[in-house]
């Protein structure tokens, strides 16, 4: 076995899947408790796409301590030559995105034209924080006193550990991973157990463009035992957390005790709003790439649609006639629309909403069965489901279901879709559709969440502009763009006195 560990993959045979293992300190080794878990296809859970480490504190521990160590020269190689690192790894995830969209597919079932999205997503990134090595830009002001220098430089945290969902794994952890290391931090990441093999991925490309060993280090493993330990380590500095509310909750009151910085990227409840004067068949088929895209599974997923009056019966008619038309199916097939949920337990919720639904009184327009049969029998697969006439106090208009689960809601004008869509836990994408563009601007304005599209559906941020939400969906850090830069460093102020005297500020005022 020992031979293999120098090898990031133990290649397996037909009968026998790949191994892959942790990497820490430069090398590809075992977790220390001798036991792995295996990944399983969502769209066939006969095909096993890989094993995988299940790694616990001492795992966690040794990669910390790795990363802790390798900070001491990270943090003084120049930015610019990081950045050029950063730039390799772009164009090498480029040249890979065809296999690792494949890959992510197999792993958790969106179809490839989307799990292509995620890959270029990290290019995306990858590119802008290569270019950020020459910017990370901080005030140089005037001093009160004379002859007194001062400006304010960005430093690196340290040790950042991140620990990311399954729904983006690799464009989520590229927007962790590729700020911090840009920044000069280093990093300790923990993948979800169910999408191991994409984060690996991204890990072994910024390892093959040069990242200098124990800066990055991958942990895999369950939650509990894997990532909890991350947050209770006295050298982590910073914690970077994406997933559910619960979770979160969690995450940022253990890491606060140390006094961790702690980014968190929470759920959502997004609402689009469709007003009488929209153009309709832009908003159709927005809702249904927002509600469907990824089966429903993205925290920005359109997942409350407020449609007023004077076009609800139209929309609703024609929403219910292109959800019942999606190919729900294995993404690895060009022609499907919608992949399986990513899980059983997952698909279990969706289902579990639906009777809830029901229950409410809300009306059941399409779907809402599991789908089980046929080129189905191996997977996780349900139908595109429809709720109209939902009242926006039910569960299912308040609650974040994560799946192919859409809510249509009925409102009087644009007052009203605005306070729907704002009495709501969280706060993350909202978006509406109008030709007026007073009320265009009003919505840009009143509505409250992190992200507002015009004639567009929740989902497809860019990754140059802040991303992240308000009230539960997060705790005021953004993701993407600057704001990245901003959570992995920390400032200092620089004072520099060349007048060759004692000058005290505030103190010392001139005459
Ligand atoms: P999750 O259950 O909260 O898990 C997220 C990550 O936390 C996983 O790696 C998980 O590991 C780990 N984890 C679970 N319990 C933990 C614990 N006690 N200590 C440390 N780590 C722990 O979320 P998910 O089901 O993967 O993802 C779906 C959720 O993510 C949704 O709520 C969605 O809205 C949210 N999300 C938000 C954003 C955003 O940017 N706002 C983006 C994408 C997704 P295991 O999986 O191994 O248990
Ligand atoms: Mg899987």
């Amino acid at each position: 076995m020992a031979d293999t560990l120098t090898s990031p993959v133990l290649a397996g045979t037909s009968n026998r899947p790949n191994i892959y293992h942790n990497f820490i300190d430069g090398e590809w080794v075992e977790a220390s408790t001798g036991e792995t878990f295996e990944n399983r296809n969502p769209a066939d859970t006969r095909d096993v796409v890989g094993i995988f480490q299940r790694s616990a504190k001492a795992d966690v521990d040794q990669a910390i301590d790795a990363a802790r160590q390798a900070f001491l020269k990270w943090r003084l190689v120049p930015a610019p030559r990081r950045a050029e690192i950063i730039y390799t790894a772009a164009e090498m995830l480029a040249e890979r995105k065809e296999d690792y969209a494949r890959d992510m597919t197999r792993e958790m079932g969106k179809v490839l034209k989307e799990t292509r999205g995620d890959v270029q997503e990290a290019v995306d990134t990858a590119y802008y924080m290569a270019g950020e090595g020459r910017r990370m830009f901080g005030p140089t002001t005037p001093s009160e006193l004379p002859n007194k220098f001062a400006m304010a430089v960005r430093h690196p945290l340290g040790v950042c550990a991140m620990i990311t969902p399954w729904n983006f794994p690799i464009a989520i952890p590229s927007w962790k991973l590729l700020p911090a290391l840009v920044c000069g931090n280093t990093c300790v990441i923990k993948p979800a157990q169910d999408t191991p093999l994409s984060t690996f991925n991204l890990v072994r490309t910024l390892v093959d463009a040069g990242v200098p060993k124990g800066v990055v280090n991958i942990v895999t493993g369950f939650g509990s035992e894997t990532g909890a330990p991350m947050l209770e380590h006295p050298e982590v500095r910073a914690v970077s957390f994406t997933g559910s509310s619960a979770v979160g909750r969690t995450i940022g009151t253990t890491s606060a005790k140390s006094f961790k910085h702690c980014s968190l990227e929470l759920g959502g409840k997004n609402p689009m709003i469709v007003l009488d004067d929209a153009n309709l068949e832009l908003a159709l088929e927005g809702a249904l790439w927002g509600a469907f895209g990824t089966t429903g599974q993205r925290c920005t997923a359109t997942s409350r649609i407020i449609v007023q009056k004077g076009v609800y019966h139209k929309f609703v008619h024609s929403l219910v006639d292109r959800a019942r038309k999606l190919r729900v199916g294995n993404g690895l097939d060009e022609s499907i629309d919608m992949g399986p949920a990513v899980n059983e337990k997952q698909l279990q919720t969706d289902l579990e909403y639906v009777e809830i639904g029901k229950q409410e009184g809300a009306k059941l327009a399409c779907g809402g069965n599991r789908l089980e049969k046929g080129d189905h029998a191996h997977g996780w697969f349900m139908e595109p489901t429809v709720f109209m006439d939902v009242n926006p106090k039910m569960r299912i208009a308040q609650e974040e279901i994560f799946g192919p689960v859409v809510s249509v809601i009925p409102c009087e004008n644009f007052e009203d879709a605005i306070q729907i869509a704002n009495n709501i836990e969280y706060g993350l994408s909202s978006a509406i559709y109008t030709r007026d563009v007073n009320k265009a601007f009003s919505a840009m304005r009143d509505l409250y969440a992190g992200i507002t599209y015009i004639n567009a559906p929740t989902i497809g941020a860019e990754v140059h502009l802040p991303f992240g939400g308000v009230k539960a969906t997060g705790n005021g850090h953004r993701e993407g763009g600057i704001g990245a830069i901003d959570f992995y460093t920390e400032w200092k102020s620089v004072y520099v006195d060349y007048s060759d005297r004692l000058q005290r500020a505030q103190i010392d005022r001139p005459e």
